[in-house]
């Protein structure tokens, strides 16, 4: 088998996370030797096999080499009308129309376009909208595979949520006054276009981030136009706390991803998860997931996935929730959905208000900051700043903070509180 597996390396692109081929394995055991080939994307391994992604040719190799294989449960798909879910086009109207209904609290941006031109749409929902004040920045995004819809439907229902309570509900009002909430609901339109995982090229977006475990630097060259919008845009921002929508299983996934090491904040990620599992009847229900929640590597590893990245190099704390086991469920479905998430939603995005952080005179500086914890005496490391801001989510304890900008020191220590109340004491200005 070894000999097949090097010609198959050979004759395909490296580097490329091509999707243009799926599959369904039973044998779960070919799940950790297709997972080490750099071409092949296993996703979703559970006890009843794997699904496995390759470019074109991956079925003639699983022939040769005598693995058996199914196809993708796609009817589900196939069956359902275009017209139950909604188009791009209605998505954009929709956020279009509340953007002018709540211009107060909502902003619409596009953060740039897809491989076809579509726009990838970011909502902003805080009070102050058009101004960016000293709060703790948030975000979700969904359906980076395009054919994982549910969470693109969810987080609208969210948004609306949130802009029909402000004012009315004093848990959202507080939320909204507080925070810097960014939602993405659709990353890869024209995948949802197509009911297909990866973008126009086939590229699998979830295995186009850098890869850390390779030193690969945080450069958004060469990636697809979809990958590079949300590195430019992340580069913009100070978020520290955040998620990422998927289907084809129910669970909340925390990193790493993509090493067996355990997370710095391993204990506080594990928390957060448990804590959006326990509010979703489904998660906390699991056959296949102890308590709804896995550790990445653990399920099994992703190289180049959004949610390593975006904390090894951007200090935002992600996990990435897979929402249902249809991928593509009935419509109908969707509000059920959204009732089974919606509690979560709101307290995993409440969570961020746990944690310190600082603000500088000179807003403008931007400069590292290292962060230990005090009762522990041990370093969570050190990270970049920019516009003069920090933030970060934290476990209950004493922290300091030493601040370097260009050649100028400064140093405070702070102490962070379970569920930290939700107003902004827990930035110290300096
Ligand atoms: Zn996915």
């Amino acid at each position: 088998m070894l000999k097949l597996l090097i010609g198959f390396l050979l004759f395909s692109a490296v580097h490329a996370a091509v999707v243009q081929e799926g599959v369904f394995i039973k044998d779960t055991k070919f799940s950790k030797i297709a997972n080490s080939m750099p071409e092949l994307v296993v996703d979703h391994v559970s006890s009843r096999g794997f699904e496995l992604y390759g470019p074109k040719g991956t079925k003639a190799w699983l022939d040769q080499i005598g693995v058996n294989y199914s196809s993708l449960d796609k009817t589900s798909i196939k069956s359902l009308a275009q017209t139950s879910y909604p188009s791009h086009e209605e998505i954009s109207s929709f956020l279009k129309t509340l953007a002018s209904k709540y211009p107060k609290i909502m902003k619409l941006e596009s953060i740039g376009k897809s491989v076809e031109g579509r726009e990838l749409w970011m909502v902003k929902i805080s009070d102050n909208v058009e101004l960016d004040e000293v709060e703790p920045e948030f975000k979700y995004i969904s359906s980076m595979h395009g054919d994982e819809i549910t969470g693109r439907e969810l987080t609208q229902f969210w948004i609306k949520d949130l802009l029909e309570g402000y004012g009315k509900d004093a848990r959202i009002t507080e939320l909204v006054d507080n925070t810097e909430i960014f939602v993405m609901p659709s990353m890869n339109p024209d995948g949802s276009k197509r009911k297909r995982r990866g973008n126009a090229k086939w590229k699998d977006l979830n295995r186009d981030f850098p890869n850390w475990t390779k030193n690969e630097a945080n450069s958004w060259e060469k990636r697809a136009p979809e990958t590079q919008a949300v590195m430019k845009f992340q580069a913009k921002r100070q978020f520290s706390l955040s998620a990422n929508f998927h289907g084809g299983a129910v669970v909340v996934n925390y990193p790493w991803d993509s090493s067996y090491d355990r997370h710095p904040l391993d204990e506080l990620v594990k928390d957060l998860s448990l804590k959006y599992a326990a509010l979703n009847p489904e998660m906390r229900s699991s056959t296949e997931f102890t308590d709804g929640v896995t550790n990445g590597a653990d399920w099994y590893k992703v190289y180049g996935g959004m949610q390593d990245w975006s904390y090894f190099w951007h200090n935002d704390l992600q996990v990435t929730i897979e929402l249902s086991d249809r991928k593509w469920p009935k419509y109908k479905d969707i509000p059920g959905f959204y009732k089974d998430n919606k509690e979560s939603l709101f307290v995993f995005a409440k969570s961020i208000h746990q944690g310190a952080g600082f603000k500088l005179k000179a807003s403008n500086s931007d400069g590292s900051v290292r962060v230990t914890n005090l009762d522990t005496n041990s370093s969570l490391g050190s990270f970049g700043f920019s516009r003069g801001e920090f933030y970060k989510v934290l476990e209950p304890g004493n922290y300091r903070f030493e601040i370097a900008v260009g050649n100028k020191t400064k140093s405070f220590e702070t102490s962070v509180s379970k569920d930290n109340v939700l107003t902004n004491g827990n930035f110290t200005y300096l």
